[in-house]
């Protein structure tokens, strides 16, 4: 595994140290997030607050899921309100990383499309 992480605009040089960042990470360096234009990182900051909040909120109902033995338990007329509950926070969640990883790879598109201007 390389100790530097590059940045993902084609034939920029520029790297952050690999142990700041999560496995699986990509980066955009300074430079090229300057030509990003701000109302679509706004866009992309509130999506990952959002993802945040909603994971929290995930991790709550599916405590109060496994607290539960009587929700656990199959019922034929319908699921239990703590299992819907789990079941609508999972939905919600998945719904918000797919939002953020949009807004990510466009991104990392106006990035790269702007760095024929920046080298
Ligand atoms: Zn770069």
């Amino acid at each position: 595994m390389p100790d530097r992480l590059p940045c993902i605009v084609p034939f920029c040089r520029r790297t952050v140290p690999a142990d700041r960042t999560p496995a699986g990470w990509e980066i955009i360096c300074a430079a090229h997030w300057r030509a990003v234009p701000t109302a679509l990182k706004a866009a992309r900051r509130r999506a990952k607050a959002t993802v945040r909040r909603l994971a929290a909120e995930d991790e709550a109902a599916r405590l109060r899921f496994l607290a539960c033995p009587e929700a656990q338990v199959f019922r034929p007329d319908g699921m239990h309100p703590l299992e819907a509950a789990r079941l609508h926070a999972v939905h919600r969640l998945v719904s918000a990383e797919n939002r953020n990883a949009r807004l990510w790879r466009i991104c990392k598109r106006r990035a790269t499309e702007a760095a024929g201007g920046i080298g």
